[in-house]
């Protein structure tokens, strides 16, 4: 039930862990991180607590790279396992998304993507919701921060979502419906998390995103922050938090 991103010069691993552990207050029965080191996705999740994920990281992947997203789930379709345990991969595996929330019409979606040809390895709404993305890009051959606006568009359902993409290593798409998301912006440096506590040491400048909002958060660019259902750009607001 919590959501860590973190993109710009420093290593990303430790933030997102330590924001993860923040962030345990909200309940979960699973953890997962994806570092992206420059060149490959590195991927860990299980089922269990934050330090059973770094336990297990420790082992199973190199943690250096400076773009980075970490979860913790509150399974609400699949059992709290390892596979379903979020990030979740696009079958490409060019994406990849956090999640919190519930997209409700995913078994109708799922139906179509696998008639289009998608394999699902998880029960989860949320691996719907990223391989919805990954057909959308490709069918219209646009960039994420299309792909998951037009793929907001056909969801039903609650969420605060960030996606990655390798093809355009970058930037993070993050966005909300009914569960909160704030943004951290640093100097050459981007935070997104549930809330401001896992960035609040690094910087004191957050965006809270709106409900039905959506940002495009790229490294050394202003962020873009738009309405999912009318593409409208919005100022957005930065608050100065209290260290
Ligand atoms: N509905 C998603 C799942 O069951 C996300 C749950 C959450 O908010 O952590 O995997």
């Amino acid at each position: 039930c919590g959501i860590v991103g973190y993109i710009g010069h420093r290593e990303a691993y430790p933030i997102v862990i330590k924001g993860l552990k923040r962030l345990e207050y909200r309940g979960y029965d699973s953890a997962g991180v994806m570092i992206y080191d420059g060149d490959a996705i590195k991927l860990c999740k299980t089922k269990g607590k934050v330090v059973d994920l770094e336990e297990r990281a420790s082992k199973e992947i190199t943690t250096n790279g400076t773009i980075g997203i970490g979860h913790t789930r509150w399974a609400t379709h699949g059992v709290p396992n390892d596979v379903n345990s979020h990030p979740h991969l696009s079958n490409s595996g060019d994406l990849v998304i956090i999640h919190n929330g519930i997209i409700e019409n995913y078994a109708p979606l799922k139906v179509e993507l696998i008639k289009r040809g998608y394999v699902f390895h998880s029960d989860t709404d949320t691996e719907v919701l990223v391989n919805l993305i990954e057909e959308v890009q490709k069918n219209e051959n646009i960039k994420l921060g299309k792909a998951v606006q037009i793929a907001l568009n056909q969801v039903v359902g609650a969420y605060a979502i960030a996606v990655f993409d390798k093809k355009n290593p970058n930037e993070i798409v993050a966005a909300r419906l009914g569960s909160p998301l704030a943004i951290g912006i640093g100097e050459g440096e981007y935070f997104i998390a549930s809330d401001a506590s896992p960035f609040i040491e690094y910087t004191s400048n957050a965006v809270y995103l709106e409900d039905g909002e959506m940002a495009v958060i790229r490294l050394h660019k202003k962020m873009k922050v738009r309405k999912i259902k009318d593409d409208s750009l919005v100022d957005p607001y930065i608050q100065e938090l209290q260290m």
